[in-house]
């Protein structure tokens, strides 16, 4: 599934779009297209930052999402529905961060949606597991962002900040 321009939709924005029904019972993981299985990276991606750094650097975050898959990750959508089986559901975070980020940077957190509040960034989206939450915040690190506040949201509890 694409956009209007053509580029790939992943990740959450294939569950935000009402065109592109995702087939199976667990949310994608990011980079992961509509067609589960296929993930995309680089220029192609909706989001990406269209830059070789950026394109190097998802390729190399999309491989151990495949490894994942491969190694056959499945969740279901509905909690209740995980009762003793042992598999981690991906979670949603919310991460505050100093100040509004310009797209560059925004585009370093492909797997979480930013939003401006009162004049701080909130990132929110979907994180596999706790490494994966590690290595946004290591990311933000790198990027000598300054961290406010990270939650674990309920599950479902997608907030809009206001703008
Ligand atoms: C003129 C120009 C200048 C740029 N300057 C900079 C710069 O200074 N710094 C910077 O960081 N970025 C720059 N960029 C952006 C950078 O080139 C891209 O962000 C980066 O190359 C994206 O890498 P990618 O692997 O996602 O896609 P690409 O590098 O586009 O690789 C995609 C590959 O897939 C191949 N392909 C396409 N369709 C198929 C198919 N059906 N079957 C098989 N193969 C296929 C293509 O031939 C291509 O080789 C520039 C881009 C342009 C156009």
């Amino acid at each position: 599934m694409a956009d209007t321009w053509g580029f790939i939709l992943t990740g959450q924005d294939v569950l935000d779009d009402p065109g592109a029904a995702w087939p199976v019972d667990r949310p994608p993981l990011p980079h992961e297209t509509s067609l589960s299985g296929v993930f995309a990276a680089g220029d192609v991606r909706r989001g990406s930052a269209k830059r070789v750094a950026s394109a190097v650097g998802e390729g190399a975050t999309t491989i151990p999402l495949v490894h994942r898959y491969l190694g056959g990750f499945a969740v279901p959508k509905t909690p209740a529905r995980l009762g003793g089986q042992g598999v981690s559901l991906p979670q949603p975070y919310e991460i505050r961060v100093r100040g509004w980020l310009g797209d560059p940077i925004r585009s370093a957190f492909p797997a979480l949606r930013a939003q401006v509040d009162s004049g701080d960034t909130v990132l929110t989206g979907l994180l596999a597991d706790q490494a994966a939450l590690y290595g946004v915040l290591a990311e933000a690190e790198a990027l000598g962002l300054e961290l406010i506040d990270v939650r674990r949201l309920p599950p479902h509890d997608m907030r809009e900040p206001s703008s």
